[in-house]
């Protein structure tokens, strides 16, 4: 089975080591497997996890109208659910939109905020997204922060700089590590079946674990994600990277064997 939370050890001639934080494998459904799909896809991807053990952490964010459904399947098992989104308030008159806390009601811990989707669909700036990520963590749920460039930025030679604007806009002042998850997602890699090279995810991630410092209170401890175009075969490579603690994965996660094949190639 799964283990849970905290940091990896690594045991060796009977000694634990610490290494960094446990992997975290983050399923991003989208607007995909609503009612009786959602409910069978979590059933899968349970049945699929509970056969062996995985040195990571799982998370399936389901669409809301079913996440209380699969929070239902995976509740007393050591896989988390989480929200696609949630608005900065906490109630109010917001029609459509959906509180952290209504989250946290329907069994998530985690939400996903500034998704490039939702940048670019819905216009959210980086204080949008900050404002998110904040109301998330005021009431105890961990915030999974997207970040990336866009094509023409990394052809630019931006990269690096857009990824320090992100970061200084929407991560909250004060905010922990056990509360907060960063995902680099290069717009460009998303849903595109591109991705950096191993190269280029390195820089990427060693440069956003740098501009954590003095944001967040432990940032050794923060969970730095990677996401765009993870798949079964490109997994291990990807999840090897030093400063890579995990992916977000959006089409592959729709698939039980291949989000748990994924999970299997995680350090
Ligand atoms: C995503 O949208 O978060 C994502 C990483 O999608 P995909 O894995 O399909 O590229």
């Amino acid at each position: 089975m799964l283990n849970s939370g905290g940091r990896k050890t690594v045991h060796l001639l009977g000694e634990i080591v610490v290494t960094g934080p446990k992997s975290l494998i983050a399923g991003n459904w989208k607007m995909h497997r609503g009612g009786a799909h959602g409910v069978a896809l979590a059933k899968a991807v349970l049945a699929a996890a509970s056969k062996e053990t995985l040195a990571c952490d799982l998370l399936l964010c389901p669409p809301a109208v079913v996440l209380a459904a699969v929070s239902h399947v995976v509740d007393g098992t050591d896989i988390a659910t989480g929200g696609q989104d949630c608005h900065a308030e906490n109630t109010g008159a917001h029609t459509g939109d959906i509180s952290a806390s209504m989250l946290a009601g329907a069994g998530a811990t985690y939400v996903i905020v500034g998704h490039s989707e939702r940048r670019t669909d819905h216009r959210e700036t980086d204080a949008d997204v900050r404002a998110k990520a904040e109301a998330a963590q005021k009431i105890g749920m961990t915030a999974i922060i997207c970040i990336g460039e866009t094509g023409a930025e990394r052809d630019s030679g931006q990269t690096l700089a857009v990824l320090s604007r992100q970061i200084a806009g929407s991560v909250p002042a004060g905010a922990t590590a056990a509360h907060t998850v960063i995902a680099y997602e290069p717009v460009w890699a998303i849903g595109t079946g591109r991705t950096p090279t191993v190269a280029e995810v390195a820089e990427a991630h060693a440069h956003i674990r740098k501009e954590l410092g003095g944001k967040v209170d432990d940032p050794d401890s923060v969970r730095i994600l990677y996401g765009g175009s993870v798949k079964a075969d490109n997994a291990r490579e990807l999840l090897a990277v030093a400063n890579v603690n995990g992916a977000l994965v959006g089409g592959a996660s729709l698939d039980a064997a291949s989000f748990v094949a994924i999970a299997r190639t995680a350090p």
